[in-house]
């Protein structure tokens, strides 16, 4: 949320201010020179593309250095032939990788024949140990790196590439520091990812994230409040809460407050309409924060809950400390009391050491909990991580058996969950006209299910009652009511 600032009282001939964040709007109004001349040399505005890979926290880390590249004047664009053009990487998975050095190779030729043109990279991979040397050796071209602690301080790291002939390279291996305060610009101007947290300290084995996204530490409570009401004002109605795992938000505060406290908190703003959070991890999922939902007037009736697989053994090996008969129980009181809940999970196959009896037993905890949808995933290898030196692979013939056997269970009762509300009347958010029918709407239930209905771009960012006419797989057709 941009601080309001009185750009002329910013002495570009003084010293650079320690403080955060008006050290970066002085780099801001710095950058905001080099960007005139460099459009005047031109005689156009300069224009620059973001391209984010990854997860909903890399979504929420680019809007923010998209304001600031528009506070400092570049013009934005959907193309990478732009005059900069910033990667903003995941290395969640192996092919994310192979993603990044792939469109590296397209912007090469294109830096060839415009050699103005600025190349950035940042986010997850370029915490990744080894990846940078790669970079300088086989992408000389790139003009900056940097990588997830340091996003805040693009506007200073964007001077020194500007006055630099060399590639710039800034990457924290951790931080303890949040900067609020930075402009942003939102994907959607009714809804909006809020970070609540930041980083991981669960290390669960085959996860690389605490590797690149450092120890959790938690936004004050204030600040979040104030940037939900700043959101409010500014039309959003749908908040999403974003965290690695949001149930241990508050244990790094100096005045504590779980989670459960800080969804009552966001309750109380006027003018919010929904309330979405994740991720949730199951161990630490507390009684608290199902009853508040339970009675929430605003919390979508959504609940993302990894289970990654349903064998205790695997889940061991995995370090997610709970077993199958926990999460089940869990499942369970969730759905006990709030039954009008859809939960949605992740899981992995393919896990070192994983048999197609471990395989059956995460089919069965499917069937058990019926999953409105589950997002399945070929394990990655990922170097540093503790599963990456771990024994027994399984065969890529063995991994396909078990993901098609999985992927039909996870259909086959999606199915009969998402046909659960046919006929009933729901509020919906519209989201956008449907990309494949003009005459048609999109909009999202409170349990995040999909629906389509004739409507126009009048309706997107209302919220509007619909009637479930049809149930075709994961999503509904629908009538405005
Ligand atoms: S909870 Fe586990 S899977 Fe999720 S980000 Fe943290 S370490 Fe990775």
């Amino acid at each position: 949320m941009q601080k309001e600032i009185d750009w002329n009282n910013i002495d570009l001939n003084s010293e650079p201010p320690a403080q955060e964040p008006m050290r970066q709007y002085y780099f801001m109004k710095k950058a905001r020179e080099i960007v005139m001349e460099e459009s005047r040399k031109l005689g156009r505005r300069l224009t620059a593309d973001g391209e984010t890979f990854g997860c909903q926290m890399n979504a929420k880390d680019s809007e923010k250095l998209i304001g600031i590249l528009g506070t400092i004047g570049f013009e934005m664009i959907d193309d990478e032939s732009a005059d900069l053009v910033f990667y903003n990487t995941c290395t969640v998975r192996d092919n994310a990788n192979q993603r990044v050095y792939g469109r590296l190779g397209l912007v090469h030729s294109m830096k060839k024949k415009n050699p103005h043109k600025k190349i950035a990279l940042c986010g997850c991979m370029m915490q990744e140990p080894g990846v940078i040397e790669k970079i300088q050796k086989s992408y000389p071209f790139v003009d900056l790196v940097f990588g997830t602690h340091n996003i805040y301080k693009f506007a200073e790291l964007l001077v020194t590439m500007y006055h630099s002939d060399r590639m710039v390279i800034d990457i924290w291996k951790d931080t303890d520091k949040i900067v609020e305060d930075l402009p942003a610009q939102r994907k959607y101007p009714f809804k909006s990812g809020v970070n609540i947290m930041y980083g991981c300290n669960n290390f669960c084995s085959y996860c690389i994230v605490p590797y690149v996204r450092g120890r959790e530490r938690s936004r004050n409570p204030k600040d979040i409040i104030r940037e939900i009401e700043a959101l409010v004002a500014d039309g959003v109605v749908e908040v999403m809460l974003l965290g690695q795992n949001v149930n241990s938000y508050g244990k790094t505060l100096d005045e504590p407050m779980s989670f459960a406290g800080l969804l009552q908190e966001v309750e109380k703003i006027e003018g919010l309409e929904r309330i979405r959070f994740m991720t949730s991890h199951p161990k630490d999922l507390s009684d608290e924060l199902i009853q508040v939902m339970k009675t929430s007037k605003k919390i979508c009736r959504h609940l993302h809950l990894p289970l990654q697989a349903g064998s205790t053994r695997i889940l061991t090996a995995m370090n997610r400390r709970y077993t199958k008969e926990q999460y089940l129980e869990l499942a369970h009181k969730i759905r006990r009391e709030i039954p009008d809940i859809s939960l949605t999970t992740d899981i992995i196959v393919g896990f070192p050491g994983e048999t197609a009896a471990d395989v059956d037993e995460t089919i069965e905890v499917v069937k058990e909990v019926e999953y409105d949808n589950a997002f399945t995933f070929i394990y990655s290898r990922r170097t540093g991580t503790p599963a990456a030196a771990m024994p027994n692979p399984v065969s890529d013939a063995e991994i396909k058996e078990n993901f098609d056997r999985l992927l039909k269970a996870v259909q086959e009762t999606a199915r009969k969950r998402v046909g659960r509300l046919t006929g009933e009347v729901h509020r919906a958010l519209v989201e956008e006209i449907n990309e494949h029918d003009s005459a048609l709407v999109s909009g999202r239930l409170s349990n995040n299910t999909i629906v389509h209905f004739p409507g126009d771009a009048s309706l997107v960012g209302k919220l509007v009652n619909v009637k479930l006419v049809e149930a075709h797989g994961f999503y509904y057709i629908g009538e405005l009511q």
